[in-house]
């Protein structure tokens, strides 16, 4: 995405009139007392929502440390996301458990996964792609040996229509590296993130 095209999508005054139109073509009034300050508000909104947009969720993982050859699993479980489907603009959200194998000790500070983790839901998404969006993010800022990523959601797209399966949740995995190519660590690093 060039200057420009980012530019526009995060331009207030865009959005607005994209919301406006949008009450229009639905039969409301955007003039009406109610609606006469949504558009900006929902601009507003977006932009925060979509902030993941113009970010990179590497620069959270440029702070690195070393914990003395530290070799074995970092697993940090519960991390709350809030994203928006691409498919129907609705937001899903779950938790995040997220497991790696560091490379000569290379770590990233724990509440950085969160960070990484809540950049990358800032954008429209499926569930699936931000799995594998955040194991890239692991193995490209830290060269992790191995990367889990389970995320576990509740779709209101799923809720509010179409199956109306509202309570279901959707979970996506996503291995890289020793844990997804050894079975005893791959089997021992999913029950650890089960627990
Ligand atoms: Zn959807």
């Amino acid at each position: 995405m060039n200057a420009l095209e980012s530019k526009v999508l995060s331009s207030q005054d865009e959005i607005e009139a994209a919301i406006e139109t949008l009450l229009k073509a639905l039969g409301e009034d955007p003039a009406r007392e109610g609606l006469r300050d949504t558009p900006a508000r929902v601009a507003r909104m977006y932009r925060e929502v979509f902030r993941g947009l113009h970010e990179d969720p590497l620069k959270h993982l440029e702070t690195q440390f070393s914990a003395d050859g530290h070799e074995e699993l970092v697993i940090v479980k519960d991390i709350t996301f809030f994203s928006m489907c691409e498919h129907h603009l609705l937001p899903f959200f779950g938790k995040a458990h997220i497991a790696y194998l560091p490379d000569g000790g290379r770590l990233a500070g724990l509440s950085k996964l969160a960070r990484v983790t809540q950049t990358i839901a800032a954008r429209p998404q499926l569930q699936e792609r931000m799995s594998a969006q955040i194991a890239d993010a692991l193995e490209q800022a830290l060269g992790a040996r191995g990367v889990m990523v389970k995320l576990e959601a509740e779709h209101m797209c799923m809720a509010m229509r179409g199956a109306r399966a509202d309570g279901s949740k959707t979970v996506t995995l996503v291995t890289r590296g020793e844990l997804s190519d050894n079975p005893e660590r791959r089997a021992e690093t999913l029950k650890l993130l089960q627990d």
